[in-house]
């Protein structure tokens, strides 16, 4: 058993580090309420190589695994830069098509992964479906050699900054006349494409969007791996990337506030000479928190170690712990660093109540707790499903 990371490991944690720090959560902020983007750091990021940390070098990447990616959704998020558009594009739509695209595909886009000229956002959450994807009601019908899409989703991030829309759709096998999933990579441009910008109650510069796909004619190549039996393991592909990256950010968030917190209570005097740290009141809130931000993170490394090594079913129950106890934490430890701060702890200055929205949604999004507790019993308490 090993706990250390690679030297390169190393070398990149304190390379991201020092970019986010650069940049920092002012900028962040700063981004969010004007309505920007934060182009300027992904795009340097993207120069950097640490978007594409995880594409193969053939086609411009780094090479390396989804270890290599949670380190730079961490520490970017340690900075006070959580950036969800990497939970989707690089660690989601780059796999997905990385895994399963067609060789054709993987030379169109997967080169401008690596680089991160290429934003592709990841849509499946219908209004009706929910949790439920066997409840999918986007269709994807044939119409000679092309497809033709229709429906609508809710909550999808980052369209307005992508150039394509990894879509989920279900479509009818021929043979056996079932609806099966299929993934579908749409130009956010295409017509018949619409969007309308959902206002949420998140300090992000990343918005959510419902979409309606009205017939949206899509060429056969839009079909991600050029076949129907492609579907179902390409979605699944995306889901331990999804799970631990988000993970990852989870925890970087938690850190990051609960260094603004102990900052500020190891000099903040109130009650003569001593520090608000000194009360235990103040001090083991914040201990607890970090314990729980600590143990997430040693669940992230677990899962995506596995990832890495090929065993994909057992990362599957790490990187489903590692979601749900990194989102517990984050939101924990933000809440605690708030209270921490006292009056400061509300202001935008001090810079970790802007984090209560990203850090709630971090329970509910991508996957919510319930649903993942619904996985934990039933695979690996082996109880009856309940729904
Ligand atoms: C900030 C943010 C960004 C997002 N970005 C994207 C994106 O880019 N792309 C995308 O496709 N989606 C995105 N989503 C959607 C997100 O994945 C969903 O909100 C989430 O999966 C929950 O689905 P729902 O909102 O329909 O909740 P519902 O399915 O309606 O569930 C509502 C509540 O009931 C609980 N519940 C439902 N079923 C069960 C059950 N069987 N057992 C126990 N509890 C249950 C849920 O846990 C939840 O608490 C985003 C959401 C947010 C908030």
């Amino acid at each position: 058993m090993n706990f250390d990371l690679t030297p390169e490991q190393d070398q990149l944690r304190d390379a991201v580090r020092a970019l986010g720090r650069r940049y920092g959560h002012s900028y962040f902020v700063g981004k969010a309420k004007s309505g920007g983007h934060t182009t300027e750091l992904w795009d340097e990021a993207g120069r950097l190589g640490y978007l594409g940390v995880n594409v193969p070098t053939e086609y411009g990447g780094g090479g390396g695994g989804l270890t290599e990616l949670a380190i730079v959704c961490e520490e970017l998020a340690a900075a006070g830069c959580p950036l969800l558009l990497l939970v989707v594009s690089p660690a989601i739509a780059a796999t997905v098509i990385n895994r399963h695209g067609t060789e054709e595909q993987r030379k169109r886009f997967l080169p401008g992964f690596a680089d991160g000229s290429l934003k592709v956002v990841f849509a499946i959450t219908e209004p009706e479906a929910g949790s439920n994807f066997h409840r999918l009601g986007t269709v994807a019908r044939r119409d000679g050699d092309d497809w033709l899409l229709s429906g609508r989703k809710c909550y999808i991030s980052g369209v307005d900054e992508a150039q394509y829309v990894l879509v989920v759709a279900r479509t009818e096998d021929a043979t056996t006349g079932k609806l099966k999933p299929a993934l579908f990579v749409v130009p956010t441009d295409a017509t018949g494409l619409t969007r309308s910008r959902l206002d949420m109650e998140i300090v992000s510069p990343e918005n959510q969007f419902l979409l309606y796909l009205d017939d949206v004619r899509l060429p056969a190549d839009a079909l991600v791996g050029g076949s129907l039996d492609a579907g179902l393991p390409a979605l699944f592909a995306g889901l331990n990337p999804e799970r631990i990256t988000v993970a990852a950010m989870g925890v970087g968030t938690g850190r990051y506030a609960i260094e603004r917190a102990t900052d500020y209570t190891a000099t903040r005097r109130v009650w003569g000479g001593r520090s608000i740290g000194a009360h235990q009141g103040v001090a083991h809130p914040l201990a607890h928190a970090a314990v729980q931000v600590e143990l997430a993170r040693l669940m992230i490394y677990k899962a995506a170690t596995l990832y890495d090594a090929g065993r994909d079913l057992e990362a599957g129950v790490s990187g489903n712990m590692a979601k749900y106890t990194a989102g517990e934490a984050a939101a924990l430890a933000v809440d605690t660093a708030v209270q921490a701060l006292g009056g400061a702890g509300m202001t935008t200055e001090y810079g970790v109540a802007t984090l209560l929205g990203a850090v709630r949604a971090g329970r509910i999004a991508p996957v919510s707790r319930e649903m993942i507790l619904n996985f934990v019993a039933q695979h690996v308490l082996g109880q009856e499903k309940s729904y």
